[in-house]
């Protein structure tokens, strides 16, 4: 094994939580993360495991509600593939897992990420100016020496959207139990919108072990689910989604 591909599985695995390591402390939405969640009243964050959630001075997400606008940074371009993809249900979300072969890739500035996987919350864990969106879905990226940057997309469901080909063509394979990998064939660019406008920030990882580092974009503009789609989606998970944490001095720039 290359030290790249045994590095994409280290973060897949990383990002996969409590089913890829049988020694994760177990965590869920409902217990402990309420507590690791919540940045004015942090009480028990020291008390778990996962002590970055909760100590972490560049925590994810965040409200993207106050930012500079910037003309100079880099351009995003994604150049995904389409190709034999794997659907898990890891715990906490759907989770679309990519070869370690993949030839996907996201290019930044000189700077080339590979696409490990995306995965969807519903609702949003990123908020404008405390709006909160239906959903949100996150391409995780990673380079060779262990970069992270996660290309983050809102989803809309209003009652006037046509129904989301790509979104349902995961949803029909998306299995209910975390036992099941369904292939699907698909190439993930499609499900993007316009990657032209962003913001960009430097968080984490929003679930446990909540890493920082990680490179945030997220496109300003949102993709549109029927609210069928949406509620489709919402009987595997609802809920699953981190709130907002605090800035500490971060400068959130706008694309
Ligand atoms: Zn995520």
């Amino acid at each position: 094994m290359t030290s790249f591909i045994k590095n994409a599985i280290f973060i897949t695995s990383l990002l996969a939580t409590s089913t890829a390591f049988a020694a994760d402390p177990h965590w869920t939405y409902d217990e402990e993360w309420d507590n690791l969640s919540n940045a004015t009243n942090p009480t028990k964050a020291t008390d778990f495991p996962y002590a970055e959630c909760g100590l972490g001075q560049k925590q994810s997400p965040i409200d993207l509600g106050s930012v500079k606008a910037v003309t100079s940074t880099n351009a995003l371009k994604p150049a995904y593939k389409n190709e034999a993809l794997t659907v898990v249900n890891n715990g906490h979300s759907i989770k679309v897992n990519v070869p370690a072969t993949t030839k996907s890739v996201l290019s930044i500035g000189s700077e080339q990420y590979t696409l490990l996987q995306y995965h969807i919350h519903a609702p949003s864990e990123h908020v404008i100016g405390g709006k909160t969106y239906a959903a949100e879905i996150h391409f995780v990226h990673g380079t060779p020496d262990g970069k992270l940057a996660v290309v983050a997309v809102l989803v809309d469901a209003p009652v006037t959207a046509k129904a989301n080909v790509e979104f349902q063509n995961l949803l029909n394979v998306a299995p209910k139990n975390t036992t099941d990998a369904p292939a699907l064939t698909a190439n993930p660019a499609k499900i993007l919108p316009n990657t032209s406008k962003f913001y960009l920030y430097s968080g984490s990882l929003t679930t446990p072990p909540c890493t920082e580092g990680v490179n945030w974009y997220v496109l300003q503009k949102p993709i549109q689910i029927t609210p069928a789609q949406l509620t489709t989606f919402e009987t595997l998970y609802s809920g699953n989604a981190r709130a907002a944490q605090a800035l500490n001095g971060r400068q959130v720039l706008a694309k």
